[in-house]
């Protein structure tokens, strides 16, 4: 199957990649600068070689025609969309929103308008789109794939995490009400993949350590030492998924399985705290005691049941059937691959 692949650079898309180019798919990926797209292209010379594997540079998702050219490319069946800011580095929320609802929506009219062989669009939407703020303590609240983030635009200042959260909903409704609307066009039809906090690997080739993915930022701060006084809290999103079994979830959501068109998929492993990982780390890694937090560190232990939301993705499990890796395996991953990196 032919695939275009947005945000090639990022954390899950390059293991959206790899599984693709695994399973003998084609590959057209977007990245923003030629500099990232030679170094995905050195990770798969054969890929390259057999043509299996092409990289096309979009400099700007926010602008409305980003993606006019790259759709062209013929025979294009499956589109899936991961390229969206994920990090809290702005001074002005349009720097998220901007990006995550016109890039969704540009990459959508342009495949509407260019790509009469695309079948179905895959967007990387997040549980941010789903939780509401002022349920994540109630625990009489569950989540599931019914659930919408309330957030509207006037509270995107309120703090960062909100800001993100909001440029997550407005560009999943935003991809909904494209598909909706009649007058757009579109022959395809639409996936969204909801995952709440992602761990595991970095295969990145272009990772750094101190510019690591933003949700794996909390394993480098872990294992510099800077949870040896105190384990921080999580905050109250205490749900997690490893990322491979992320990437897998669009495969199949874009691929494999038929009757995923027109549905929210909730991917999820379950509970995680920082006071978790914390045990992991020094169960699995004795070798770095003198950086890690010890047994008597306090903090970073889940929410009481009483004070934490409950959560419900029994139907994407059943139309996916992904066993989903544990919390061990994947903070053992992650911390293997950062050490790589000199962590
Ligand atoms: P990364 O930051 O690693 O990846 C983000 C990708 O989007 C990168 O390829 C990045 O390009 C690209 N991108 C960001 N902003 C722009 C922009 N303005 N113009 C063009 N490209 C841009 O994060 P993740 O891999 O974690 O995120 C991928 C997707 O998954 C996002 O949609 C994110 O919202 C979603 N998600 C992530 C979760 C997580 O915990 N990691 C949880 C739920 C959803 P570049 O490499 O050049 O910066």
């Amino acid at each position: 199957t032919k695939v275009l692949l947005t945000g090639g650079s990022g954390f899950i898309a390059a293991h959206i990649l790899e599984q693709l180019l695994a399973k003998g798919h084609s590959v057209v990926t977007t990245v923003r600068s030629e500099e990232k797209a030679a170094k995905i292209r050195e990770a798969y010379p054969e890929k390259v070689a057999s043509g299996d594997l092409v990289t096309a540079i979009v400099p700007d998702i926010a602008q409305p025609n980003a993606f006019d050219e790259v759709v062209k490319t013929p025979d294009l069946e499956v589109v899936l969309h991961t390229a969206s800011p994920f990090h809290f580095k702005f001074s002005d929320p349009k720097e998220l929103l901007d990006p995550a609802v016109i890039g969704t929506t540009s990459i959508l009219r342009a495949v509407a308008a260019s790509a009469p062989t695309v079948r179905r669009v895959v967007v990387t939407s997040s549980f941010a789109a789903i939780v509401d703020e002022a349920h994540v303590r109630d625990p009489s609240h569950t989540f599931t794939e019914r659930s919408w983030n309330p957030v509207t635009l006037d509270e995107v200042h309120k703090h960062p995490s909100t800001a993100y959260r909001a440029s997550k909903t407005f560009a999943e409704r935003a991809a909904w009400d494209f598909v909706k609307d009649p007058a757009n066009g579109a022959r395809f039809d639409l996936v969204t993949v909801n995952p709440p906090m992602v761990f595991g690997p970095v295969v990145h080739y272009l990772a750094s350590l101190d510019a690591i993915n933003t949700s794996n930022e909390r394993m480098v701060d872990c294992l510099r030492g800077k949870w040896r006084e105190e384990v921080p809290s999580a905050g109250p999103v205490v749900i997690w998924v490893d990322v491979r079994d992320v990437a897998e979830a669009h495969i199949k959501a874009g691929l494999e399985i038929p009757e995923a068109g027109g549905k929210r998929l909730f991917v999820t492993a379950g509970l995680f705290s920082n006071a978790e990982l914390a045990r992991i780390a020094r169960k699995n890694f004795p070798e770095d005691a003198d950086r890690l937090p010890t047994e008597q560190t306090k903090g970073g232990e889940l929410p009481a049941e009483n004070e934490r939301f409950r959560f419900d993705n029994s139907e994407t499990n059943k139309l996916l059937g992904i066993k989903y890796r544990s919390l061990e395996e994947s903070v053992v991953d992650t911390i293997k691959s950062l050490k790589k990196y000199g962590a």
